[in-house]
């Protein structure tokens, strides 16, 4: 069963068209499921309506021409229920609807199991069987299973027709919707980065010098042979002969016409040589799904194996560099902070991710270069995308694929409006961040995502609140040596001087890994993460504060700042490490070394909790609100599956950031927050109502959160706080801000435009 759900699984996935993937679907769960019938119908969201969209057993020409509201019928009682029918005389069911002409009338028993996509239903998958019967339990599971399992790859072939059928603008219009990663607007070309992990994530994508790509392709085929020699070679003796006629059919597969003379035709057509083969490997592939005789059709399995080897064979050569474009817009499967490394940024308009969501690394990262970013868009159709006109709406997390022209007209005019927000907004730099009834908050930058490109100095930081030391440690192939993070640490502190700048030590593991440094682990955010390795390893620790603290002689602004800590007992021995740290430095060189102030970071629940023990040890206490959304929410910030659960604006989130304001304000320690929350206008809001003193936020949105304090009052953010407070869900809580915000004149804040 299992093997069947796989197989099926990929060949939907693989398929090139949703009628395509829907014709294999029909035909291979009629078979499992021993029925007569088997149909899928799907909600067509225009009309409301649900269209046959493939079937065996009903006509074929009732495909595309059924249409039955989506609570019609019984295929609408599926539908509108969202759980399964089983019916053994359907005909004489109160919801049956007679369509004539269809075939219909031959069956009774009828099964339908509703298709359901990240809780949205899409339609039904129905069996049906002449005899009167009900189905059985474990049919009906089975039929639920298979449902289940191919509603993502249904969702997905949808999105690629959907772009493939770009004859109606409004089609193309619809955007796809993910997560909002970056806010912004962009209006670029799309140039898709690793595309090629499987066969079926291959772009196309045209090529200018065919003999090349002929040649890569060929010598990708030579190489496969030699690989498939050694394989025999090394186990030849060890397998039964049967199994060793394997090698024999692999071989002969490569050098057929089918697929080697198939793949040259298509590169001499234009296509590049991944295309090309991917293009060949499916069309065998289709011609042996369609195979009655079961031993064919398990070659499958075959031919779509030696197409991922000749894939990764054929990567090993390097194709043409392609010129990357003035307005690229990167799209992705999954985005990585070190991923981004080799772009050209400058002119990269956009960031887009299947995987990811908007409090994943890269996202922070796409925010704090000021690049808008959508997350999560998991029915992403990469194979399709390259070197077309992309609009991405960072604000809302949708994506444009192809728009119609007066769609990119009115995001011209939108991306215009920011540009000139933007530059009205430079005359703030200079000025302090302070509200109209005269109270004054610290705002500072995040840095170190890219220490180099983080635009620092120049947005009217007073300093830096947060700098993640682990990005330059993830850059490079071994932990970097003590002088060497001197050097870097001292750039830094110089760069500021005199303003304060927390460094914040080392916050490895999660989803954040060093190369030369790998931690495997079931449940890293769980597991070995920040404070607990440096107090496991006091030799990496220590280095890193002596680094430090060399790099703050005759400077006297360095903040250390410990992540991820969940009990007083590790920072007292944080703090015993720092102080002898301090005390061997100053034995080693008649340099006096300021003490800095220490402070730790609330990201977990416990942290919460204790927060008076902390705030009694430390000089200051900044709230991590990323990770304390994770752990109070249950929610994993990098999975977009619950992306939409993770809320800073969540109930249990305002309660938390409230106790640990009044058990700072207790030790007169104060207290900041420099997760991403602080660069959310609305959720700044908030925090100024609830008396944080200070914010740290991305260094591009500085100006904008300078601009909200400074047309804002304290009493008035302390009222919509008091509010807040009483309200039971995260969407009420944003409702509440962001009409404050656009009764402020400051809706640009919030959304696309002035
Ligand atoms: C946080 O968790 O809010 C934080 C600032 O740290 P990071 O995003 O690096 O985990
Ligand atoms: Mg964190």
């Amino acid at each position: 069963m299992l093997d069947t759900l796989r197989t099926l699984s990929e060949q939907v996935s693989s398929a090139r068209s949703l009628d395509e993937a829907l014709r294999v679907i029909v035909h291979e769960v009629r078979r499992v499921m021993k029925a007569e019938a088997c149909s899928v119908y799907l909600l067509d969201p225009h009309s409301d309506e649900l269209v046959l969209m493939a079937t065996e057993g009903l006509h074929p020409e009732a495909v595309g021409r059924v249409r039955l509201r989506s609570d019609e019928g019984l295929v609408g009682l599926v539908c509108s229920r969202a759980e399964p029918v089983n019916v053994d005389d359907a005909p004489h069911h109160r919801a049956y609807k007679h369509i004539p002409g269809i075939g219909e009338e031959a069956y009774h028993a009828f099964l339908g199991a509703p298709i359901i996509h990240q809780g949205k239903t899409l339609g039904a998958l129905v069996v049906q069987q002449s005899r009167r019967r009900r189905f059985l339990e474990d049919e009906e599971t089975l039929l639920i299973t298979l449902a289940t399992q191919l509603a993502g790859a249904i969702a997905h072939a949808e999105a690629v027709t959907g772009f493939d059928n770009l004859t109606t603008p409004q089609r193309s219009d619809r955007p796809l919707q993910g997560i909002s990663g970056a806010p912004g607007i962009a209006l670029g070309t799309a140039v898709v980065l690793n595309p090629s992990r499987s066969l079926s994530s291959v772009p196309d994508r045209d090529s200018d010098d065919p003999e090349h790509e002929i040649q890569r392709f060929l010598q990708a085929l030579e190489r496969v042979r030699g690989d498939i020699d050694r394989l025999e070679q090394r186990l030849g003796d060890e397998l039964p002969q049967a199994d060793r006629a394997l090698f024999e059919a692999y071989r002969l597969m490569l050098t057929s016409d089918s697929i080697r003379g198939k793949t040259i035709e298509r590169i001499r057509r234009g296509q590049w040589a991944p295309a090309a083969l991917r293009d060949t490997i499916e069309e065998h592939s289709r011609t042996f799904r369609l195979m009655d005789d079961p031993y064919l059709r398990e070659r499958v399995d075959d031919i779509r194996d030696l197409g991922r080897r000749l894939l990764a064979r054929l990567e090993e050569t390097p194709g043409q560099a392609r010129p990357f474009p003035d307005n690229g817009i990167v799209v992705s499967d999954s985005l990585s902070p070190t991923s981004l490394i080799d772009l050209p940024l400058e002119r990269v308009r956009a960031l887009v991710s299947r995987q990811g969501s908007g409090s994943s690394h890269a996202a922070i990262l796409a925010r704090s270069l000021g690049i808008p970013a959508v997350m999560g868009l998991t029915d992403l159709p990469l194979e399709k995308l390259e070197g077309r006109l992309l609009v991405v709406d960072g604000y809302q997390g949708r994506v444009f694929i192809a728009p119609s022209a007066p769609l990119v007209e009115e995001f011209r005019r939108l991306s215009e409006e920011e540009r000139e927000l933007q530059a009205d907004l430079e005359h703030l730099r200079d000025l302090p961040a302070v509200t109209r009834d005269g109270h004054r908050i610290a705002l500072y930058a995040n840095a170190g995502l890219f220490s180099e490109l983080d635009p620092i100095r120049g947005n009217g930081a007073e300093g830096i609140g947060l700098y993640r030391t682990e990005f330059p440690f993830m850059i490079r192939d071994r932990f970097p040596g003590e002088d060497e993070q001197t050097r870097l640490y001292r750039r830094i502190l110089e760069s500021c001087a005199p303003g304060p700048v927390t460094l914040r030590t080392l916050d490895i593991g999660g989803d954040k890994s060093l190369p030369y440094f790998p931690i495997q682990e079931e449940n890293p955010f769980l597991g070995w993460r920040g404070i607990r390795i440096s107090l496991d390893h006091p030799e990496i620790f220590l280095t890193q504060i002596r680094a430090m603290l060399r790099a703050n002689a005759g400077l006297g602004n360095l903040h250390i700042l410990l992540p991820m800590v969940t009990t007083a007992t590790e920072v007292d021995q944080a703090q015993h490490l720092i102080a002898r740290a301090h005390r061997e430095l100053t034995e080693e060189s008649d340099v006096p070394l300021p003490l800095p102030r220490l402070g730790v970071m609330i990201e977990v629940p416990s942290a919460v909790a204790c927060a008076e023990a902390l705030a009694r040890r430390v000089d200051f206490l900044s709230i991590g609100t990323n990770d304390l959304v994770q752990y109070l929410l249950a929610v994993d910030r990098n999975n977009h599956r619950v992306a939409k659960l993770y809320d800073a604006l969540h109930p249990a989130v305002i309660d938390a950031l409230a106790r640990v304001v009044h058990a700072a304000a207790r030790h007169r320690k104060p207290v900041t927050v420099c997760g991403e929350m602080a660069s959310d206008p609305a959720a700044a809001l908030l925090l100024l109502g609830l008396g944080l003193d200070g914010l740290s936020v991305n260094a591009v949105n500085i100006p904008r959160i300078k601009w909200l304090i400074r047309n804002t009052e304290r009493h008035r953010a302390q009222q919509l706080a008091d509010q807040a407070r009483t309200l039971e869900e995260a969407r009420q809580v944003r409702r509440l801000l962001q009409s404050e915000i656009e009764a402020m004149g400051l809706g640009g804040l919030i959304r696309a435009g002035k």
